[in-house]
C-alpha cells in the first residue's frame, strides 16, 4: 500500500545504465510502484570524466569515458520519458549521485550535469578519498587507509571532503553519510572525539545549506547493524535539526523498497517523527515534510 512516507531519494541504479546494477530501469520503476512508493528518486552514477576514475567493472566491460557520457545521455532521456509515462502511478524524480573526483574539478562537473541535463536534484556522495575508491572492496578500503596512515586520519579526510562537497556542490541530499562503516563497522575510530567533531562540522554545514541526509537502508542488505548513518549521528543530526529522507540505494528490483520499514522504525526509535522529501510543484522541485505515522 502506498504511504506518504514511502519515499526513496537515492537509488534506482539499473542494469541499463550502471555496470554493477541489474534489471532494467523500467522493471525497477514497476517494482517501485508495486512497493507503494509515493516518490522514487532515480540517481544514476555520473560518467567518469577521466579514464583513471573508471570502475573495475566498467574497464572489464571495455567502456571508455565517451561511452559513459553517451550512457548518461541515454539515461537522462529515458528517465525523462519514464517520469511522464509513470506520472499517474508514482512520482519519479530524475537525479544523479555525484562524486568528488577529480578533486580539482568535481564541483564544476556536478554543476554541468545538473544544468546540461536539467536534473531534478543532486545527491552528493563521497566514494573516493585521495582519488582512491574505498567502498568497492575491503582491499581497496585498506589501501585507501594505508595511504592516509590509518582509519582515523582517513575518516578525518573523508569528512573534510564531505564538507567541501556540501559547500561546493550544494546537493539537495547527502548520500550515506558514514559510508566508511561498510568496511570498518565496530571500530573505535568511527566515533573518536576528533571524528565526532568532524561529523558535527559536516552536520552544521548540511544544516546551513539546507541539505537532507540520506537515511540509507542499503547498509542493512550489506550486513551492517544499522542504516547509514549510525545511531549517534542520527541522534546528533536530529538534535541539530538536520532533516532525513530514506534511500534504498537499489541496484536491482529485489532491493527496491527493501529495508524502508526498518529505516522508518529506526528514525522513530530516535524520536524522529518526520522526513523531508522532494516533490515537483508547478514545474519546480520543492521540499515537503511528511509524517512518519
Ligand atoms: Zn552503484
Ligand atoms: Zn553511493
Amino acid at each position: 500500500m502506498s504511504e506518504p512516507w514511502k519515499v526513496s531519494l537515492h537509488g534506482g541504479h539499473s542494469g541499463d545504465f550502471c555496470e554493477h546494477g541489474s534489471d532494467t530501469l523500467r522493471e525497477m520503476l514497476d517494482a517501485a510502484v508495486e512497493y507503494g512508493y509515493s516518490t522514487f528518486g532515480v540517481t544514476a552514477h555520473p560518467p567518469a570524466t577521466d579514464p583513471k576514475f573508471l570502475y573495475e567493472e566498467e574497464v572489464e566491460a571495455g567502456l571508455s569515458v565517451i561511452d559513459l557520457a553517451q550512457k548518461f545521455n541515454d539515461y537522462s532521456a529515458t528517465c525523462a520519458e519514464l517520469v511522464s509515462q509513470y506520472s499517474d502511478r508514482i512520482e519519479i524524480l530524475r537525479g544523479v549521485e555525484v562524486e568528488v573526483v577529480p578533486e580539482s574539478s568535481f564541483a564544476e562537473s556536478a554543476a554541468t550535469l545538473r544544468i546540461d541535463y536539467n536534473l531534478d536534484y543532486v545527491v552528493g556522495s563521497v566514494h573516493w578519498v585521495d582519488e582512491m575508491p574505498f567502498d568497492t572492496s575491503q582491499k581497496d578500503f585498506d589501501k585507501a587507509l594505508a595511504n592516509r596512515g590509518g582509519l582515523e586520519l582517513f575518516l578525518l579526510r573523508y569528512y573534510e571532503l564531505v564538507g567541501e562537497m556540501i559547500e561546493q556542490v550544494r546537493p539537495e541530499v547527502i548520500g550515506h553519510l558514514d559510508l566508511p562503516r561498510l568496511f570498518s563497522e565496530g571500530r573505535s575510530e568511527l566515533d573518536s572525539d576528533s571524528v565526532m567533531k568532524a561529523v558535527y562540522t559536516v552536520l552544521e554545514s548540511a544544516k546551513a545549506n539546507g541539505c537532507i541526509l540520506d537515511l540509507n537502508v542499503g547498509a542493512l542488505s550489506k550486513g551492517l547493524a544499522s542504516p547509514y548513518p549510525a545511531p549517534w549521528t542520527v541522534q546528533l543530526a536530529s538534535e541539530m535539526g538536520v532533516q532525513f529522507c530514506f534511500g534504498d540505494d537499489s541496484h536491482s528490483v529485489a532491493q527496491v523498497g527493501a529495508g524502508i520499514e526498518a529505516g522508518r522504525a529506526y528514525l522513530l526509535e530516535h524520536g524522529i517523527e518526520t522526513i523531508t522529501t522532494l516533490t515537483r510543484e508547478n514545474g519546480t522541485i520543492v521540499k515537503k515534510i511528511v509524517p512518519l505515522r
